[in-house]
């Protein structure tokens, strides 16, 4: 029986990408914003329909680089649903982590509890778009201006979404995305910044580069830049895009019409929204159910991922931690399924036949 990981890295065509490789040999030019890099921001800027996006090493260096843009220094209000990398990310900054509770259907930051959660030391939010389901940008956006507050979208999830008929990482004063290779787009390792204002960008841009601009110094900053190595995975990989997104639709609405839902809950995708179908998360009604299909579905070599689990609220290396009951009973019984690339239907049919068994 083969293995169904629960996500598979993106190929493209070996050709395709040692053509790349063959101009980094003609160049011999490597790293800091080499001509593959600028290409591939080029081509970024075109696909996504955006004015500014900066090719850095990975999303978590872009959520660091975001928070040092913006000067952060404080509380940051962030959600308990997300990678361990959202949080890290504001510890590293040496910020305080401030969770609210996330909505119950979206598994997004709950922007209703946002006003209760304030004190005067909060000076930003940070949420993810999880699973790239878009937040509630408006609602954050008018509670940001209310109080002063910057913003900063983990949108790691959400290469190729749309609200409103614009990419999501328009949204925010700065929004970041991961390129690693386990997300619908990547490049090996990767990521990047978007933000709208160009002094914001002009500050990213140093930012990334140590802080100076040939001999004028003006950040103590860190090097973020990514090799050209990494931008020719990117470059091979953009022209495949509309191929990726199709086939994860496709195995979506699959899963969308073979899975009993009579005891299973599915997120709830926001309205307005072009979806990139990057996850297929369900939730069942308990924990001991969840196991239970783990352990069905891994005895038939198909590994699902616990993601996200445990809720961050609740990391050991924290000093206190706040209850958040929604995110902490959703990420006990979450399992994301496999969805990638390579799987065919009858996959699909398969893992669907264990779980209606199941649950
Ligand atoms: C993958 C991911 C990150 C981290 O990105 P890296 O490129 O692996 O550093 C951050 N936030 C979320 C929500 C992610 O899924």
């Amino acid at each position: 029986m083969k293995n169904i990981f629960v996500t598979r890295p993106f190929l493209p065509e070996k050709s395709e990408f040692l053509k790349y490789i063959d101009s980094i040999w003609d160049s011999c030019i490597l790293t800091n914003n080499g001509p593959l890099a600028s290409q591939l921001e080029i081509e970024l800027k075109k696909y996504l329909n955006v004015t500014s996006a900066l090719f850095v090493t990975n999303g978590t260096i872009a959520l660091q680089i975001a928070i040092k843009a913006l000067e952060l220094k404080g509380k940051i209000l962030t959600t308990p649903f997300s990678y361990v990398a959202t949080l890290n990310s504001i510890i590293w900054e040496s910020c305080e982590p401030i969770f609210v509770d996330i909505d119950k259907n979206s598994f997004n930051i709950n922007v209703d509890l946002l006003e209760s959660s304030m004190d005067p030391d909060v000076v930003a939010i940070m949420a993810t778009h999880v699973f790239g389901n878009p937040c509630d940008v408006e609602k954050l956006e008018k509670f940001g201006v209310k109080h002063g507050l910057k913003i900063i979208y983990d949108a790691a999830h959400s290469f190729g979404v749309e609200i409103n008929n614009e990419s999501v990482f328009k949204y925010g004063d700065i929004s970041t995305t991961s390129f690693h290779a386990t997300k619908l787009f990547h490049t090996f390792e990767g990521g990047a910044l978007f933000c709208t204002d160009i002094e914001i960008e002009r500050k990213l841009f140093l930012l990334r580069s140590f802080g100076h601009y040939g001999d004028d110094y003006y950040y103590p900053s860190i090097n973020g830049k990514n090799s050209e190595i990494h931008a020719a995975m990117g470059l091979s990989i953009i022209p495949r895009l509309t191929e990726i997104i199709n086939t994860r639709k496709t195995l979506t609405e699959a899963y969308d019409t073979l899975i009993n839902f009579k005891n299973i809950q599915k997120q709830r995708i926001s309205e307005k929204v072009k979806y990139n179908y990057s996850y297929y998360p369900i939730l069942l009604e308990s924990e001991d159910k969840c196991m239970g299909l783990i352990k069905a579905l891994t005895d038939n070599n198909i590994y699902p991922r616990r993601y996200f689990f445990p809720s961050l609220n609740l990391m050991p290396y924290l000093t206190s931690h706040k209850q958040c009951v929604i995110s902490e009973s959703i990420s006990k019984r979450i399992l994301c399924l496999p969805l990638h690339n390579d799987l065919v239907i009858n996959d699909i049919k398969r893992i669907s036949e264990i779980i209606n068994k199941v649950v």
